[in-house]
């Protein structure tokens, strides 16, 4: 974020919107809500100990870094976990019935990493509290180019891989989803109407464990692109 501070005290500041680039193309694309669905790949569920039923959050636009770009270590944690995941970013809104009419609004794919505070959220889970000081907070959101769908297709199969310092971690394949992503449309859509400039984070398959300060991610999703992450 490009924000200034200069301003003189009660003025107001038009706000940036966050964005990303497409990749092949010099045009950036506007990013408004951050969709998140936890326990989408049963062997993740299983290895949280939890049973395999979809759960959705979100995350701010504001926590998005780009590919290339530094996460800070957060604040105020002794776990900082990486969740590789593949991202759809919709290029059109509406409330999709179908899986035909939500693939529709799908712009193009990206690859993201969504970095948890574990303990901060393993503590939420036991107080029954919210998840945004785990999930949402500020560079929690590492996500690569966009690949237009227009020139890669609609996967759903594939390999999707993260790496801690060249060490691979996490390896799964995007068929092994409970719901794929033109399901998980229909299922957002019957809460909030979809927007052009969402992000939808699909979920994780299993292999998430701690990055610490040092670290270098690198991530990938076969056709979609690659991601690469130093925590700092
Ligand atoms: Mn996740």
């Amino acid at each position: 974020m490009n924000q200034t501070t200069s301003a003189a005290p009660g003025a107001y500041q038009t706000p940036d919107r966050p964005s990303l680039a497409v990749a092949g193309s010099n045009a950036r694309a506007a990013i408004g809500r951050i969709f998140c669905v936890g326990r989408n790949y049963a062997d993740h569920a299983k290895e949280m100990g939890a049973p395999p039923e979809p759960v959705f959050f979100m995350k701010p636009a504001e926590a998005l870094i780009t590919d290339g770009a530094a996460a800070p270590y957060p604040a105020d944690t002794e776990r900082l976990d990486h969740e590789v995941e593949l991202a759809l970013v919709l290029g059109a809104g509406g409330a999709p019935a179908s899986p035909d009419e939500a693939r529709a609004l799908i712009f193009g794919y990206a690859v993201a990493i969504d970095l948890t505070r574990r303990d901060v959220q393993a503590a939420a889970k036991a107080a029954g509290a919210p998840w945004e000081a785990a999930k949402a907070f500020d560079g929690s959101c590492p996500m690569s180019d966009i690949a237009p769908a227009a020139q890669i297709g609609h996967p759903r199969t594939g390999a999707i891989w993260l790496d801690v310092d060249g060490v691979r971690k996490q390896s799964g394949d995007l068929g092994q989803m409970l719901i794929d992503p033109d399901a998980l449309l229909v299922r957002l859509a019957r809460h909030w109407r979809l927007l052009p400039g969402d992000v939808v984070l699909t979920g994780t398959p299993a292999g998430v464990g701690p990055v610490t300060r040092g670290a270098r991610i690198t991530a990938a999703v076969d056709g979609v692109g690659a991601l690469e992450t130093p925590i700092v």
